[in-house]
């Protein structure tokens, strides 16, 4: 199982020659946008050193954009429950075969305030759409907005939330309380697929809701997988749809097959077609944030997202209090290789550092004046 568009792509398209690459590369750097077709050219790479090359130009954007700085993201999932049933999440309500819990406020603080002071820039707060919260009418999603209240007054943090689908009044009031960033990943802007991904889920509604944020001025982040049936065009026209949204951050992670769900038998994609995807990214959106992320692979997959032009390192948890990550659930966790200490080593083995939190300050800053000053053009184009 598991069949990718990516061959196909690969078999439709005239093998790409140096000069397309070097044409493509060359308007990247000159901040010229590059076309549907170059993405589609670019994300189709086989021959390692054109793939370098794309990796350089990424690296070269990045150092451009951000020099040698790289920010640090904690991340708690405080409750596994959800009432979705998405085909390649672990955490889907049907599978019996999964991990859940549903951490306290006290502890989902208290873990905050750990990740804190170990160094991160940013906390993720995410939750499945846990029906406590999501469908206990205003009391629970009241809970939630409380959480994010405290988890901001405790730490100082900016605060990256990731509550799935949630009413807009609710969406209203987290910002009202201090979120800086909302996060609600598409996964895919093939509407087909993105079907089979999340049954019974509204592709509009979870677009919408990112439309909504930004009017409301919190940051967005959007996110696709790699490896769940998508073609190297449809990449393309997610990131067509990322830029009309104006995602601040934008994020790959390849699929990772989770035991008890439909997709439990699909081939682990290769990661080359990630760490494409993240440098393509780059050339597209050199000012954006674009994660690293150690949910996929661990530490040991992190220099090879970094070299690929990511710029944060995301899915640091605190180990020790029985928290999970998303794709791989538990790796890298209990043995503390997710956490902020664990990272700087390869930083310094990319040549990067961690940037000062008045940096990362600086940069949020100057993106909601953008978002201010833009405002939201209606119509993305999906
Ligand atoms: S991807 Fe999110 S919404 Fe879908 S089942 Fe998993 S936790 Fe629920």
């Amino acid at each position: 199982m598991g069949p990718s568009g990516i061959v196909q792509d690969v078999h439709q398209m005239k093998k790409p020659t140096w000069r397309h690459v070097e044409i493509a590369l060359a308007r990247a750097r000159q901040g010229r946008n590059l076309s549907r077709r170059e993405i589609t050219l670019l994300l189709t790479l086989s021959e390692g050193d054109q793939i370098e090359a794309v990796f350089k130009a990424a690296r070269d954007l990045r150092r451009a954009y951000f020099g040698e700085r790289v920010f640090l993201y904690g991340f708690l999932y405080f409750s596994t429950y959800c009432r979705n049933d998405c085909t390649f999440c672990s955490f889907r309500s049907s599978n019996k075969k999964c991990q859940r819990y549903r951490k306290k406020e006290p502890e989902i603080v208290e873990a905050a305030c750990e990740l804190a002071a170990s160094g991160v820039h940013l906390i993720d707060l995410t939750m499945g759409e846990d029906p406590e919260y999501c469908s206990n009418n205003a009391i629970g999603l009241n809970k939630l907005v409380r959480l994010v209240e405290s988890v901001n007054g405790a730490t100082g943090l900016p605060l990256m939330v990731s509550p799935g689908v949630v009413p807009d009044d609710v969406l209203i009031a987290l910002a009202s309380v201090g979120t800086t960033w909302y996060a609600c990943y598409q996964e895919t802007h093939q509407r087909a697929l993105f079907s089979r991904l999340r049954p019974g889920q509204s592709y509009d509604a979870r677009l919408g809701k990112k439309v909504l944020a930004r009017r409301l001025g919190l940051l967005i982040e959007e996110g696709l997988l790699s490896g769940v049936g998508e073609s190297c065009g449809d990449v393309a026209d997610s990131i067509s749809v990322m830029e009309a949204l104006k995602a601040d951050q934008v994020r790959v992670m390849s699929f990772v097959p989770q035991e008890g769900t439909p997709m439990e038998g699909w081939a682990p994609p290769d990661r080359l077609r990630e760490l494409l995807t993240i440098a393509v990214m780059r050339l597209v959106f050199p000012e954006k944030l674009i994660p690293a992320s150690l949910d996929v692979d661990g530490l040991s997959g992190l220099k090879r997202r970094l070299d690929a032009g990511a710029n944060v390192v995301s899915s640091l948890v605190p180990p020790d209090r029985g928290l999970v990550g998303v794709s791989r659930n538990s790796l890298d966790i209990e043995n503390s290789r997710r956490t902020a200490a664990s990272v700087l080593p390869v930083l310094q083995e990319c040549g990067l550092m961690v940037g000062d939190s008045a940096d990362y300050a600086a940069w949020i800053e100057s993106r909601k004046k953008a978002v201010k000053q833009d405002g939201f053009r209606e119509g993305v184009p999906c």
